[in-house]
């Protein structure tokens, strides 16, 4: 596409995990049928077991630095082991980095008197690019112990933003990931709306008020889904009242549904349902829609 502006992107967020973010995301997925798909909740991916993607490429993600000795120079002065200030290297023969243990400082690289240490990039984790029955989809996994600093995040919004403009779709539709940190800057930073999905629990009001106010501070405009609304009618009364203190719209509420459990179980998006649950869906993607485009064509 070439009108870099005429592509949405929308995030799906929630203060936390469990509150039935990736469940409502499928759901998108399937009733958009025209977006590229981000799963940026690289921590816990785990919207590929609804959406089935069949990976089409693979590709090595680096977000950092390790250090590595060059056996053949190391004499074994044991200078880097004094100093490395997160016990990664141990002495065997020659000096051996700990590839979890080092945080890429670079000290023992300036330390060692032979030259014997290289930095190089450190393989953090993976991206995918893959098709789905409702489009392509790209996706990650973190490397085994390794932090996720946002960047990651970034590359896979990024990469499915370049597959939106390639394939003129005009939505890219990101499930985000949990909490305030670094990976939802990350997703958050760029995006012209986002969703978040919470609960009706004392916790879930807490981080739902946290994330508004990262919204805020990123400019992006935020709506509100209440999840399985109906386990609480004086949460949800509280949250309603919240949102309209702050001037945030509540566009749906989900009640809890057992067919939804159901549709996890068997791997397919809850709104294929008709069920309470997949009708409340529905009518909050209508009401992203209107938000989305008729936001676009009024300018
Ligand atoms: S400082 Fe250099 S030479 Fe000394 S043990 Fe470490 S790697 Fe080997
Ligand atoms: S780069 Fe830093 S953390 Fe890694 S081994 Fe060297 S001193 Fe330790």
């Amino acid at each position: 596409m070439s009108d870099k502006q005429a592509i949405r992107q929308l995030l799906v967020i929630s203060g936390k995990g469990g509150t039935g973010k990736t469940t409502v995301v499928a759901s998108f997925a399937a009733l958009a049928r025209a977006a590229v798909l981000a799963d940026c909740d690289v921590d816990a991916a785990d919207l590929h077991l609804i959406l089935k993607p069949q990976v089409l490429g693979q590709h090595e993600f680096s977000g950092g630095q390790e250090a590595v000795v060059i056996a053949d120079r190391c004499t074994a002065c044991g200078i880097c082991v004094e100093n490395c200030r997160f016990d990664a290297i141990e002495m065997d023969d020659v000096a051996r980095v700990d590839r979890l243990g080092c945080e890429g400082c670079g000290l023992c690289r300036r330390l060692c008197p032979e030259g014997a240490i290289e930095l190089r990039p450190a393989h953090s984790g993976d991206w995918f690019v893959s098709r789905t029955e409702y489009g392509t989809m790209v996706h990650a996994q973190l490397g085994i112990a390794q932090e996720n600093s946002g960047k990651l995040v970034a590359r896979v919004r990024e990469e499915a933003y370049r597959r939106a403009r390639d394939e003129e779709k005009p939505l890219v539709l990101i499930d985000g990931p949990p909490g305030i940190g670094c990976p939802v800057i990350a997703a958050l930073s760029v995006v012209d709306l986002a969703l978040l999905v919470i609960e009706p629990t004392m916790s879930g009001i807490h981080d739902f008020e946290r994330i508004l106010a990262v919204c805020r501070h990123f400019g992006v405009q935020a709506l509100v889904c209440i999840n399985r609304y109906d386990l609480s009618a004086k949460n949800t009364a509280q949250v309603e009242d919240y949102c309209a203190q702050q001037g945030v719209p509540v566009i749906g509420k989900i009640p809890f549904d057992r067919a939804v459990v159901a549709a996890l179980v068997a791997g397919r998006p809850a709104v294929y349902d008709d069920g309470p649950a997949a009708r409340a869906i529905k009518q909050v993607w209508r009401g992203l829609e209107r938000h989305m485009y008729d936001r676009g064509s009024a300018g």
